[in-house]
């Protein structure tokens, strides 16, 4: 089939590797220049596992292009996908939907044939209606669906060739059957797939991160509890996590969540409760969203106390500044958050990123930015380790010892060999691990 993908970030550009790789002619367009530019090159603008490759495999097939121009990527698709960012609104907890709004009117100016506009943006429930009825008025040929996406960076690639499920939001057999088409191998590999209206698909997306965003804050709520009392979250943690009914993925105490997604998404879906009248409905995200930050806060203060009290003259190097290993996504980042958070406070702050160190000194410019590890390392007071990047877990203890002024670390992942560290002479504090009264 003929698609159009519209917005190239770290959701679209996948997307239209993805549907190229399934067999499909993708012609992708993005308002940004210097993506097109570089994914016509074969170079990804973010880092991605896997995507280099399978970028330049599809381009190779000629099934792949991206374009300056919508118009060429929008004639004589049968099928658009809308991929474009929905960032939180300034001064408000909405999400800003005006991308989303341009690119579907974009599409209808420029659509030349019969067609189902698709959306993938993570968008307020209502909007997907409200679209509806704007292109039926302006386009009989055109009609929209909803098809939210689920995919993690990271596991972008695998995520989308290999989802746990499709949801597809539509109002017609024929946009049914469309998603049926483009989705055809996916399906035919026995994807699980739920068609809805296009409310219910809306909401399945922000309900799915409400739900992980309350399952992360709601360990690290017992982390602070663990603190005062001396326990442990990390044994509470896989007690909990043996019950089937609890299971134990998104148990992990540590730093909190961060990123693109679920912090916007849970205080854009708030927002959107409160313009509805169902703002009770929704209140805890707020608790969610607090208990989030409050492990920030934790991390910057342990840190603090630890070194003294004082951050000034003190040297700190903070491993990872991507919000989550295997990305170079830096927004939201905890890991940011709390390296700028020090460097306010008057501390030296080195970081270190495998990937994403670029992104952050565009968006920390002062912050001072190694190579290596080892570099950021070199004579630091503490380190503390703040995206848990498996270069960083595999440390060896023994070798840093050597590089640090003070050996100290702040595990604020717990995802380090705590014994092999403490044998190595380091201080280790962990978040939510007790030992933390400093
Ligand atoms: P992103 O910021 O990486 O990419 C958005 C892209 O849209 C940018 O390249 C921007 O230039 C482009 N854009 C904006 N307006 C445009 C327009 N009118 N026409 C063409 N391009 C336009 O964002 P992202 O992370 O890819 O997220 C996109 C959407 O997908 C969001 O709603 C997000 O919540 C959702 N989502 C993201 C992920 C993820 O892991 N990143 C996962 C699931 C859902």
């Amino acid at each position: 089939m003929r698609l159009s993908v519209i917005g190239t970030g770290y959701l679209g550009a996948v997307h239209a590797a993805c549907m190229a790789h399934l067999g499909h002619e993708v012609v992708a367009y993005d308002t940004d220049a210097s993506k097109i530019a570089a994914l016509s090159a074969g170079t990804s603008p973010f880092y991605e596992p896997g995507f280099d490759e399978l970028l330049s495999t599809v381009l190779a097939t000629g099934r792949l292009r991206f374009t300056q121009s919508v118009q060429e990527a929008v004639s004589g698709a049968a099928v658009h996908f809308v991929c474009v960012g929905t960032p939180q609104l300034a001064g408000s907890d909405a999400a800003n939907i005006e991308y989303v709004n341009s690119a579907f009117r974009a599409v209808v100016a420029n659509a030349d044939c019969d067609g189902l506009i698709v959306g993938k943006s993570t968008v307020p429930v209502g909007t997907a209606q409200r679209l509806a009825e704007e292109v039926a008025k302006t386009s009989s040929g055109l009609e929209v669906a909803w098809n939210p996406e689920f995919l993690r960076e990271g596991k972008a690639i695998e995520d989308t060739l290999q989802p746990d499920r499709l949801v597809f939001g539509v109002t017609s057999e024929y946009a049914e059957q469309a998603l049926q088409d483009v989705y055809a191998t996916l399906l035919d590999g026995g994807t699980p797939y739920l068609t809805a209206d296009l409310p219910t698909s809306e909401l399945v997306k922000v309900a799915a991160n409400a739900f992980l965003a309350t399952k992360i804050s709601f360990i690290n709520a017992m982390a602070e509890v663990c603190e005062i009392v001396d326990a442990d979250v990390t044994v509470l943690s896989r007690a909990l996590g043996y019950d089937e009914r609890i299971g134990k993925r998104f148990l992990n105490a540590g730093l909190g969540f961060g990123g693109g997604c679920l912090p916007k998404d849970i205080r854009a879906f708030s927002a959107r409760a409160g313009e509805l009248g169902a703002s009770d409905a929704l209140r805890f995200l707020h608790e969610v969203d607090k208990i989030n930050l409050r492990r920030r806060e934790k991390a910057v203060s342990v840190a603090r106390a630890v070194v003294g009290g004082e951050f000034l003259g003190k040297s700190i190097a903070v491993l990872g500044a991507a919000f989550k290993p295997n990305s170079d996504d830096v927004r939201d980042s905890p890991a940011l958050n709390v390296a700028a958070a020090m460097h306010l406070k008057g501390a030296d702050v080195r970081v270190h990123d495998p990937k994403a160190i670029d992104n952050a000194k565009a968006r920390f410019p002062t912050l001072g930015y190694f190579d290596s590890a080892e570099e950021a390392c070199r004579k630091a007071d503490l380190i503390v380790l703040a995206t848990e990047w498996d270069e960083y877990i595999n440390i060896d203890p023994e070798a840093f010892r050597a590089l640090v002024k003070v050996p100290r670390l702040l595990d604020t992942r717990n995802v380090i060999d705590r014994e092999a560290w403490s044998r190595a002479g380091w201080q280790v504090y962990s978040l939510g691990r007790g030992g933390l009264h400093v």
